[in-house]
């Protein structure tokens, strides 16, 4: 997957920006404050509809202006679509070769990209809803399936919790049920996925460290088995039924449901020991960056067709060693990477013939 275009207009800082970007090597480049993120946060939003900064529809805004729009063109296997985006105050619209989309499942796919950002670390450090979010994404990214499933699991928890803050109780046993259904086939498909990631990322993690150490991703449930498998999608809904039934009467005083894979968690470690209690910053940036091309490999693996990588100032914090094997290591991929930097000192540019360099300074990008 390619992007051989992209127009932006009153976005971000970013008042008017005609790109034609490499297929290969994209290097953003200018002091702070420039427009180098916005730039890549507009690149993000076109695949996804979504800010990976988080940021609400009028702060993608160029202030004082009505709207802001991003277009795309995206070259699948040799197959030319025009993504175009609109955001405005109320919502954002996407048109696919002038087609506005309606369902969520015209659009995916369009335009897959992984992004690696300074906020993906609140991952490690952060509460457990940050990694519970990544996982779903991931998830998602390579299943659309898996995305009915979660809105289906969240909309039980909702009404299974107003049930439980109400006086009468009338029903709740049916909700219970499927609660207990529906967040075990949740359950099954994370730990799954977990599975399929691990091998690539305990790999990656090698390559960019220089050190073969065994990186894991854990997940953590009450309804793990003493093994830490999950068992089949029964197995997991039996044990969360006996577990709703254990807490019930601290889920009635609190009104709360206790059970589901909404309190679950991912642990990350490095040969056993949690990187978010003992991980340097170096060996966490290191981590994150090799679960997202773990991420991108198994896309790959599925897709046949690798998505766009977007680097967030991917330098700081790793050694010239990290950087140089990280560069080595992307350098043999087939795949069009973005990367902001403040100096191209940072990156190890030998060996690499492909690629561009995008001066941002201002809101402007220079080609
Ligand atoms: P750094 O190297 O510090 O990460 P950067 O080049 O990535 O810098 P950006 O995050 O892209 O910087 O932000 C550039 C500027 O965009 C910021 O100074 C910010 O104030 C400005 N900005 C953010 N939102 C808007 C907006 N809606 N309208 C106009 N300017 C904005
Ligand atoms: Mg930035």
């Amino acid at each position: 997957m390619k992007l051989k275009k992209i127009y932006i207009c009153s976005f971000r800082n970013i008042e008017k920006a005609e790109i034609y970007p490499d297929d290969k090597f994209n290097l953003i480049v200018g002091n702070n404050a420039q427009g180098k993120t916005n730039f890549l946060e507009s690149i993000y939003l076109l695949g996804t509809m979504k800010s990976f900064r988080l940021a609400r529809n009028p702060e993608l805004i160029k202030y004082g202006n009505p709207f802001a729009i991003v277009r795309g063109l995206v070259d699948n296997e040799e197959v030319l679509q025009e993504i175009s985006l609109s955001i405005e105050n109320a919502g954002k619209k996407v048109r696919i070769n002038g087609k506005p989309v309606t369902q969520i499942a015209d659009f995916f796919g369009c335009l897959s990209m992984v992004v690696f950002s300074p906020e993906d670390l609140a991952m490690v450090r952060g509460l457990p809803d940050l990694r519970r979010k990544y996982l779903d994404r991931a998830i998602f990214s390579s299943d659309i399936s898996y995305l009915s499933l979660h809105q289906e699991f969240h909309r039980i928890l909702k009404n299974r919790n107003n049930l439980l803050k109400r006086e009468d109780r009338n029903g709740l046993d049916t909700w219970t049920e499927r609660l207990a259904e529906t967040g075990a086939r949740l359950v099954v498909k994370r730990v799954s996925y977990i599975q399929k990631i691990t091998k690539l990322l305990t790999d990656f993690y090698a390559i960019i460290s220089g050190h073969h150490e065994q990186a894991e991703v854990i997940y953590r449930s009450e309804v793990m088995k003493k093994d830490g498998t999950a068992g089949s999608a029964e197995e997991v809904r039996l044990s969360m039924l006996e577990l709703l039934h254990k807490n019930a009467s601290d889920e009635n005083r609190r009104g709360l449901t206790l059970t589901g894979p909404h309190r679950d968690d991912i642990n990350f470690s490095i040969n056993g020991k949690s990187l978010k209690f003992h991980g340097s910053q170096g060996e966490q940036r290191s981590f994150i960056l090799a679960l997202k091309m773990a991420e991108i490999e198994y896309i790959k693996k599925l897709n046949g067709n690798p998505p766009i990588l977007l680097l967030d100032d991917m330098t700081s914090e790793l050694d010239m060693d990290r950087n140089n094997n990280f560069m080595e290591f992307l350098k043999i991929k087939d795949m069009q990477v973005f990367i902001t930097t403040t100096s191209l000192d940072n990156i190890t540019l030998s060996g690499i013939q492909n690629y561009k360099v995008f001066p941002v300074r201002g809101g402007t990008i220079l080609q």
